[in-house]
């Protein structure tokens, strides 16, 4: 395990008012939380401006985009730029989550894009990549994790692909319940490593933070924690409630 990373995938819920509250009870039980995991919440995007305000001097809560362009500024409607989202003290994004990669048909090129975008900016993207349930059962699986890293992150410098952190977030176990185990997480993550190792190097493969998504709670993330090369948890709906995004921050 080289980091400790919990990030908390917000998605498109909690009205502003909710979003708040929320934020409010995770600083009111700041001392709750493991001082050495790197807490990440990701708002929706409207949010974040009023959010960095709240945080500021909070610097154990990191602030994290769900989506980016990757074009500094100009005529782009309705899009926003990594240089905007580092102007409100954004250091997370991710990208390449599978609901934009399915709703939004962003395919490797624009999520490389993204990707290098952020870095850029010296905004730690969390990549996400992850099998549907066919893919699994045909037992290709680790060949179409594999094609999404070096398709999206392989062109990256050594210097660049080891401030990433990378989700491992396999389709079926999203928002489903049913948790991927400690082995079948641990079996990717692994890989994972392992093909940066020899894309690249041990130190770099050491520095990239991998962490897991896919219906994490309270119950699971000690197992999974517990892992050599899982380094955290990408968190959807246990992130939306103050107990549960705290047992899964402290189960390491
Ligand atoms: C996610 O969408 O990134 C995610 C991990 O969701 P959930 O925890 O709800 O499965």
């Amino acid at each position: 395990m080289t980091q400790k990373i919990v990030a908390g995938n917000w998605k498109m819920n909690l009205n502003y008012e909710e979003a708040k509250v929320l934020l409010k009870e995770l600083i009111n039980n700041k001392d709750k939380f493991n001082p050495e995991v790197q807490l990440v919440i990701c708002p929706p995007m409207p949010y974040l401006s009023s959010f960095s305000e709240v945080l500021n001097g909070q610097s154990w809560i990191h602030l994290g985009s769900q989506n980016n362009f990757f074009v500094d500024k100009g005529a782009y409607t309705g899009e926003v730029s990594p240089s905007q989202l580092k102007s409100l003290g954004v250091t997370f994004g991710i990208v390449g989550h599978s609901e934009r990669r399915d709703n939004f048909n962003e395919d490797y090129s624009v999520i490389s894009k993204k990707v290098k975008a952020l870095l850029d900016h010296d905004i730690r993207p969390i990549f996400c990549c992850g099998e549907q349930l066919q893919v699994r059962d045909s037992n290709v699986y680790k060949e179409f994790i594999m094609k999404q890293i070096t398709d999206s992150l392989f062109k990256l410098k050594a210097d660049e692909i080891s401030k990433m952190v990378i989700a491992y977030e396999p389709i079926w176990a999203i928002g489903t319940g049913q948790t991927a185990t400690a082995e079948q997480a641990q079996e990717i993550h692994t890989l994972i490593r392992s093909r940066i190792a020899s894309q690249y190097d041990e130190k770099t493969a050491n520095a990239v933070a991998i962490i897991y998504g896919g219906s994490c709670n309270g119950e699971n993330a000690n197992e999974l924690f517990a892992q050599n090369d899982i380094d955290g948890g990408l968190i959807g709906g246990a992130s939306l409630d103050l107990d549960s995004f705290l047992t899964i921050a402290n189960a390491f």
